[in-house]
C-alpha cells in the first residue's frame, strides 16, 4: 500500500503538533506504523491522501451512524451556512433540538448544549456537586469520560492505550475526590459508599462501556446502581456519549429500562460537528446558570451549524426507528461472521457485541471489566489491525475501543470485511 503522502504529512506535523496529531489514539502508537491522513469520507468509505480507500468501522469514533457525508446532514449544514456561522445569541434550532432530545432520551427533562463529550461530563459532575452539596464522586475503572482532570484516574480509551490511565498534571487534591470501583461489581460500590457516607455527590459510568473495548452490564447491575444512588441521595449519571442514539433512540437507558438522574451526550448528537450535551431531571438542571447557581457557559455552545447537523441527524433517527433494526442486523452479521471464521480457524477469541457496537478481544477469557479486558494480547491486536488495514478495512487503532458500525454497510461490504478478517487471521496466526 502506497502511503508516502501520509508519511510526509505525519513527519511534517510532528514539528508543529504534539505527536503530530490532535488526539492521541490517532497516532497509531498502540498498533505500530504511522497514521493515515484522511482526505475525504463518503458513505461506508474513507479515502486517504495517497488515494487508498478503506471500509470504515469506527465512523469518527461514533458520530457517523448513517455513514459519512449523509445527504440530509450535508443539506442541513449547507443551508445553515447561508445564514452565518455563529451568533453567540439564542436561535430557534437550539430550542428544536432540545425539545427533540427531551422527547427521545427518557431521563432528560431539560438539556444544555456544549461543544464536546468532555465538557458534558465535566459540567454534569459540577452540577451534581452543586445540587447535593457534596464533593466526592465514583467513577469506574476503564471508563472514559473525556479528559477533565477528575476523570483521568483509571481512565479508559486513549489514556489506557497510552499506558497512562492516571495522567500527570492531575493534582492530588483533585484526585482525592474521585473514588474508583471496578465495573460490574455492586459490592465494590457498596463498600465505597459505606466508607464515604453522605460525602458522595454522584456515580458516573458508561452504562455499556466502550472505552476498554466493549463490555456489557451483568444482569441486574445497572438496576443495582440505581437503587444504591436513590438510597444514598447520590446523582446517577449515565455517560451516553457513545451509546446515546446508537443502542436505541433513547440510548442504553431505554434498552435496559434503568433511568439515571442525569445523562451526558455527544458524538451522534452533533452529526459529526463538535457538540455535546448534558441533561436530566428538571430539579437538577434548574441548578444550572442562569436558572440556578452552578456556573457553566460556552461562546460557541448551540452553534447554528452544529445544531443544524445534529437536528438533521436526530430527526432522521427519530422518524426512522427501523434504522436500529438495520444496525442490529449489521452488527449481528459482522460478529457472527467473525465468530464463525474464528471457529473454522480453530481460534477462540471473545467477541462482545450490542447492536452496532462490537469488540473482538484477543483472549479466550470472558471480558466484563478493566482487568479481564487487560488479558487481551495487544501485540496480536496490532498485527491484526495492520493486516486488516492492508486489506482495506479501517478499525479503531487500539484493542481498548469498540467498533462503531453505520447503516452505510451493505451486505456486499460486510462480505468484504469478513473476507479480510479470514485472510488477516490466517496471516497473523501463521
Ligand atoms: N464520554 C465517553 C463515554 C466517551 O466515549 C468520550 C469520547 N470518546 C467522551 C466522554 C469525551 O468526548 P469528547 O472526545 O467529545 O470530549
Amino acid at each position: 500500500m502506497e502511503i508516502s503522502k501520509s508519511k510526509k504529512l505525519f513527519s511534517h506535523a510532528q514539528n508543529f503538533i504534539p505527536g503530530g496529531v490532535n488526539s492521541p489514539v490517532r497516532a497509531f502508537r498502540a498498533v505500530g506504523g504511522e497514521p493515515l491522513f484522511i482526505k475525504k469520507a463518503e458513505g461506508a468509505y474513507l479515502f486517504d491522501e495517497d488515494g487508498n480507500e478503506f471500509i470504515e468501522l469506527i465512523n469518527s469514533w461514533g458520530p457517523m451512524i448513517l455513514g459519512h457525508n449523509h445527504p440530509k446532514i450535508k443539506a442541513a449544514v449547507l443551508e445553515a451556512m447561508e445564514t452565518g456561522t455563529s451568533f453567540g445569541a439564542p436561535s430557534a434550532k437550539e430550542v428544536d433540538i432540545a425539545e427533540l432530545i427531551v422527547s427521545m432520551v427518557p431521563s432528560v427533562e431539560k438539556v444544555r448544549m456544549v461543544n464536546s463529550g468532555t465538557e458534558a461530563t465535566m459540567s454534569a459532575i459540577r452540577v451534581a456537586r452543586g445540587y447535593t452539596g457534596r464533593d466526592k464522586f465514583i467513577k469506574l475503572e476503564g471508563h472514559y469520560h473525556g479528559h477533565g482532570d477528575s476523570f483521568l484516574i483509571a481512565a479508559g480509551s486513549g489514556a489506557m492505550t497510552m499506558g497512562d490511565p492516571d495522567s500527570p498534571g492531575v493534582t492530588k487534591g483533585t484526585a482525592k475526590d474521585t473514588l474508583v470501583a471496578p465495573y460490574n461489581d455492586l459490592e465494590a460500590v457498596e463498600k465505597l459508599v459505606a466508607a464515604n457516607k453522605g460525602e458522595i455527590a454522584a456515580l458516573i459510568l458508561e452504562p455499556v462501556p466502550g472505552n476498554m473495548g466493549l463490555c456489557l452490564p451483568k444482569e441486574g447491575y445497572l438496576k443495582g446502581l440505581r437503587e444504591i444512588c436513590t438510597r444514598e441521595g447520590m446523582v446517577l449519571i449515565f455517560d451516553e456519549v457513545m451509546t446515546g442514539f446508537r443502542l436505541a433512540k433513547g440510548g442504553a437507558q431505554e434498552l435496559y429500562g434503568v433511568i439515571p438522574d442525569m445523562t451526558t451526550l455527544g458524538k451522534i448528537i452533533g452529526g459529526g460537528m463538535p457538540v455535546g450535551a448534558y441533561g436530566g431531571k428538571k430539579e437538577i438542571m434548574d441548578f444550572v446558570s442562569p436558572a440556578g447557581p452552578v456556573y457553566q457557559a460556552g461562546t460557541l455552545s448551540g452553534n447554528p451549524i452544529a445544531m443544524a447537523a445534529g437536528l438533521a441527524m436526530l430527526t432522521h433517527l427519530n422518524e426512522h426507528p427501523e434504522e436500529y433494526a438495520r444496525l442490529n442486523h449489521i452488527g449481528e452479521l459482522i460478529s457472527e461472521g467473525i465468530l464463525n471464521i474464528n471457529k473454522e480457524l480453530g481460534l477462540n477469541y471473545t467477541v462482545n457485541r450490542l447492536g452496532s457496537m462490537c469488540s473482538m478481544f484477543f483472549t479466550d477469557h470472558e471480558v466484563y471489566d478493566f482487568e479481564t479486558a487487560k488479558t487481551s494480547d495487544t501485540g496480536l491486536f496490532g498485527k491484526y489491525f495492520q493486516a486488516m488495514l492492508k486489506r482495506g478495512v479501517y478499525l479503531a487503532p487500539s484493542q481498548f475501543e469498540s467498533l462503531f458500525l453505520s447503516t452505510a454497510l451493505t451486505d456486499e461490504i460486510i462480505e468484504k470485511i469478513l473476507d479480510a478478517h479470514r485472510e488477516s487471521m490466517k496471516e497473523i496466526h501463521k
